[in-house]
């Protein structure tokens, strides 16, 4: 049956036109809330109960708790405004409770003078709550409700209170919902689907909750909500799953016309991993397969990833089709390229490289030869799917490290052919129950080993008091030839915290490494490119590199054996872990130093352990996961994950399965559909 439109009409109607509301406050709420309809009002869940229990007394109340107190008002002085005066005296009520307990009502705001006073007559008894502060008597600042003695009713004792923005207080939420709920009254029928009733139901129960219990992720109601937007978001998942193998989309077979792979197993130096060697064989059955290839590699830092989206590459080329390889930096674009061009020379198979940096009739050059279908191997920024660049048969596109590039990046670089394999290549690794459900329609493949007799980094963590030993001891290593990241959380330590910062640290270690380069943000891309190309090159004798985070992309720096992180304690482990990676590439000792600052919690230290005793890039991104959440693994914000209103990945991991199961059974029929509508995951997805 689905969602009556009479419903669906209601749930999108703008918030300003509910009574009291109007323009300028709808789009404050849209600040708060993402959206201005009153649907995106009902998916904001409040936050906290507020109790308000009458109290009898405000002896030995605490200063800051919230009281609700029947006050008897004794007297107060009406202070003198002019217009001159720029501020007026506070006014200060003196009232006393049924103990006679003095209490005191102050207001600072002038303007509003006449209407407090008037709703505090004196002589009379007025219901008032509001936080209590200390003092001699003690003092209630504008209290946040006045009411006689008959209308205590209209203070809430159980108040949700909402996450809120400027400009919003919690009366105008309340209003908001008030008006929302008895609408919905109305609307919502016994007739109507019995999922929706319950749906609504339990959005009522959330937004009157009358304990902060419940607004716990585990409490009735909440789970049962979030049970529905997790079913929402994994069908979407399945519908756009199953689309990938209609017929309209199938590919069409290649014939294989060379035979590069054979010549290039003989020159390799090493011999592949189990696992490197399981994957492929996933990725070739893709490949050969009639549907177009959706698979995401997750692999440790150092596992290999690169060599097996390679041979995907050439596989492709024996087939003669096309790939493009998309990094996410011009640096690293070269470093692929440096490594991949000679392999593919070897082979006779044409390899280049296309960036931003290619202009005039040198890039002219490289297109034609794309379109001609001469070049067969390409690797570059999003420089390759500017529009006018045209292939003759793209039949791959490799995305390394993933999560840096949205999902419209990723289809229009595969709207660049038909029916395009796509191979993603991830260092993050995301358990496995995650990352069903964030690449849900993706195919994922893990290369859970690493080459064989690679030394495992020595990590240890220290406290920064200790820091000039350690610059001693990392001295006589750069003596040795060794090459040494030195992590900094800040560019500029601009408030004086006392985090640390890479300028100054760079200032201060050129004292001892003179050659000392510097990396950060808020320098020019080139300029930042071209001293991470000198520090990455072997035989350059810049021995230390001072950076933030921008160095975390997987950059290859063979003779790096020391990684120093200052402030580790306010990185996320599996952040932590992908900075660790840029060391330990080489077959000599690696070492990573956790440097901690004055200020770290136990738990800050105990997180420090996690790294200090495992290697296991899976383990630590579910410690990370258990510890900070989704959102800090992946650095939501800019990368436009699933925010989720209800579900919480840590603590609804059984929902997240059972959602999952009931999508693929796909036995949840229409309610699913209008589920997907309501919380917005049904856009781009034709059922
Ligand atoms: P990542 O997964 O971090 O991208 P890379 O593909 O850059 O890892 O590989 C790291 C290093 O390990 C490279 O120098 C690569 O040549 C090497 N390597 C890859 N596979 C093997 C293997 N099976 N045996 C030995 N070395 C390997
Ligand atoms: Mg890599």
């Amino acid at each position: 049956m689905g969602m009556r439109s009479e419903i669906a009409a209601f749930l999108n109607t703008d918030l300003q036109f509910i009574k009291g509301v109007g323009p300028v406050l709808a789009s404050r709420f849209e600040d708060v809330l993402g959206g201005r309809r009153v649907l995106d009002f009902l998916l904001h869940k409040p936050a906290y109960v507020r109790n308000r229990d009458i109290a009898e007394s405000v002896a030995g109340v605490d200063a800051g708790t919230v009281i609700t107190i029947p006050l008897l008002i004794k007297s107060y002085k009406k202070p003198k405004t002019a217009p001159w005066m720029k501020r007026a005296r506070a006014i200060r009520v003196l009232c006393a409770d049924k103990m006679g307990n003095s209490v005191v009502i102050q207001f600072f705001n002038s303007k509003f003078v006449d209407y407090w006073l008037e709703k505090l007559p004196i002589g009379q008894w007025r219901m008032v709550s509001g936080k209590i502060e200390a003092g001699e008597p003690p003092v209630i600042n504008h209290p946040e409700f006045i009411e006689t003695m008959e209308n205590v009713k209209k203070i809430p004792t159980a108040q949700a209170i909402y996450p809120s923005g400027e400009g919003l207080t919690q009366k105008t939420f309340a209003n908001v919902r008030d008006q929302i709920f008895s609408k919905l009254d109305s609307v919502i029928s016994d007739s109507d689907d019995e999922y929706m009733v319950e749906f609504f139901d339990a959005l009522r129960h959330v937004h009157f909750a009358k304990a902060s219990d419940d607004l716990l992720p585990n409490s009735v109601y909440v789970s049962k909500l979030a049970y529905c937007e997790l079913l929402a978001h994994q069908t979407a998942i399945a519908i756009s799953r199953r689309n990938r193998t209609t017929q309209k989309n199938k590919k069409i077979p290649r014939i294989q016309k060379h035979n590069y792979l054979d010549k290039f197993y003989k020159a390799l130096p090493f011999s592949l991993t189990n696992a490197q060697q399981r994957v492929l064989d996933e990725i070739f059955k893709d490949m050969d397969g009639d549907i177009p290839m959706m698979r995401l590699v997750q692999g440790d830092v150092g596992s290999g990833k690169t060599i097996v989206a390679l041979i995907a590459a050439l596989k492709m080329a024996e087939n003669g089709g096309q790939t493009a390889l998309l990094a996410p930096t011009d640096t690293l674009a070269q470093q692929h390229f440096a490594k991949i061009k000679p392999m593919c020379d070897n082979l006779g198979i044409v390899c280049d490289i296309l960036t931003g940096r290619d202009k005039g009739v040198n890039r002219r050059e490289k297109l034609t030869s794309l379109r001609s279908g001469r070049t067969k191997v390409v690797i570059g920024t999003h420089a390759l799917f500017s529009d006018d660049v045209e292939y003759k048969d793209l039949g791959l596109v490799v995305v390394d490290e993933q999560h840096r590039f949205g999902v419209n990046q990723r289809e229009s670089l595969r709207a660049k052919g038909k029916n395009v394999d796509l191979l993603a290549l991830s260092a993050t690794p995301i358990p496995r129950t995650l990352s069903m459900t964030m690449y849900g329609d993706m195919d994922i493949s893990i290369i859970n080993e690493k080459p064989a007799g690679r030394l495992p980094i020595k990590t240890t963590k220290l406290p920064i008091a200790r820091t000039n030993d350690l610059i001693l001891r990392i001295k006589q290593q750069v003596d040795d030839g060794a090459k040494v990241f030195w992590i900094c959380p800040l560019v500029q330590d601009e408030n004086g915290i006392g985090t640390a910062a890479a300028i100054s640290r760079h200032e201060m270690l050129r004292q001892i490494f003179p050659t000392a380069g510097l990396v950060h943000g808020q320098m020019p891309k080139a300029e930042r490119d071209k001293v991470m190309a000198e520090f990455a090159d072997n035989d350059s004798d810049m021995s230390l590199l001072v950076a933030t985070t921008v160095i975390e992309v997987g950059i290859d720096v063979p003779r790096a054996s020391i990684i120093v992180i200052e402030n580790a304690e306010q990185f996320g482990l599996a952040a932590l872990h992908q900075l660790r990676g840029r060391v330990g590439r080489g077959k000599i000792q690696s070492y990573c130093i956790l440097l901690y600052g004055y200020n770290v919690s136990p738990d800050g230290l105990k997180r420090l352990d996690v790294l200090c005793e495992t290697d296991d890039g899976f383990v630590i991104a579910e410690q990370d996961l258990m510890m900070r959440g989704v959102g800090e693994l992946l650095g939501t914000r800019q990368s436009g994950w699933i925010q989720y209103h209800f579900a919480d990945w840590r603590e609804h991991r059984d929902l997240f399965k059972l959602a999952a199961r009931a999508a693929c059974d796909d036995n949840t029929g229409v309610w699913a559909r209008d589920l997907m509508n309501i919380f917005g995951c049904g856009e781009n997805i034709s059922a």
